[in-house]
């Protein structure tokens, strides 16, 4: 089969992805194996591609939005009938052992898998997955539209829920990427309005379009006291400014797997009850709320569509903040 293959970590710049023949994968027990439509592309993979989160496998396919249709399923898998239209996410498989996957936070777990990452992924023509950690998609949604649903969106949703915002609360971003503008609309349904604080003028334009309350860069104050935050950019200097600009007893959720180091800061800023959580991958259970939500608002995303061939191109347009909205890589067939 076709697909991306990473063998060393590098700058982006230098274009490490190989596109080329690979073997086929086959479904394990309890496995679907997947034909890929579309892989979404996320800021993770480029955090995997340079090097930024350490290597686990090489060579590795990258990629973990993957929205394809059933071909085959393996052994003691029945989930799912042939043809029915799946989607693959960040989270591979949990142990389902340990002490957090007995809590119920399968995020936490201290031995899990991840597509893309520490197992192929999607920027291939075909995945394997454990059927239990695949989704159905809603009718509805299609396939390139549905595909950064499944991290961007999943996890600007478990982000949403960690900022514990009701309705007319104000909820400031920081970072205007795939994630946020997804995030926006499920904030928009639930009467939260939102601050968008980035460095690209092009994506507070798309903030304002997609009904930001004010857009400005991430050093500007905003206009108004923050209920809470959530940071999507990787910047760790940051994380002053947006304490800055929260009130008393706010949040602010970190929601990247990676950020650069956080500068220290004046106690002042956090004092008066103020908090800081990071948010780590997400449950099932946040994906199935997710994208039942997604298919009722309904949820629109902005993409720019690339062939699987044009991984590293979609890769440098992502790290240039020359997406609005999200990359999305189509199979070609
Ligand atoms: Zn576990
Ligand atoms: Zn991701």
């Amino acid at each position: 089969m076709k697909a991306c293959l990473l063998r060393t970590p590098a700058r982006i710049e230098e274009n490490p992805i190989e596109y080329g023949e690979v073997a086929e994968p086959k479904p394990g027990n309890g496995d679907v194996l997947v034909r890929v439509e579309v892989c979404g592309v996320c800021r993770t993979d480029l955090h995997v591609v340079e090097g930024e989160l350490p290597p686990k496998k090489s060579p590795v396919i990258p990629g973990h939005q993957v929205v394809g249709v059933v071909e085959q399923a393996g052994a003691g898998a029945t989930r799912f009938s042939k043809g029915a239209r799946v989607g693959i996410a960040w989270l591979h498989k949990v142990d389902g052992t340990c002490e957090y996957c007995r809590r119920g936070e399968e995020n936490l777990c201290d031995a899990p898998l991840f597509t893309g990452y520490t197992v192929d992924g999607g920027y291939a023509e075909w995945i394997v997955a454990p059927e239990t950690f695949v989704y159905p998609i809603p009718e509805g949604l299609p396939n390139e539209h549905a595909a950064p649903l499944l991290c961007a969106g999943i996890i600007g949703y478990r982000c949403l829920r960690m900022a514990q915002v009701a309705r007319g609360a104000k909820l400031g971003f920081y970072g205007f990427g795939a994630a946020a503008h997804i995030a926006i609309q499920v904030a928009n349904h639930w009467g939260v309005e939102v601050y968008a604080a980035t460095r690209d003028a092009r994506h507070q334009k798309l903030a304002l379009e997609l009904g930001a309350k004010w857009a400005g860069t991430t050093m500007d104050a905003p206009p108004a006291k923050l209920d809470a935050s959530i940071v999507f950019a990787p910047a760790g200097e940051i994380v002053p400014e947006a304490l800055k600009a929260l009130r008393k007893g706010g949040r602010l959720i970190l929601g990247g797997i990676h950020m650069s180091a956080i500068p220290s800061f004046a106690y002042d800023l956090l004092y008066q009850e103020r908090m800081i959580r990071s948010v780590a991958n997400n449950t099932r259970r946040d994906g199935e709320e997710f994208l039942a939500l997604a298919a009722e608002i309904p949820i629109r995303t902005r993409i720019q569509v690339y062939p699987l061939s044009d991984a590293n191109r979609a890769l440098n347009a992502l790290k240039n903040d020359a997406i609005p909205g999200a990359a999305v890589l189509r199979v070609q067939t």
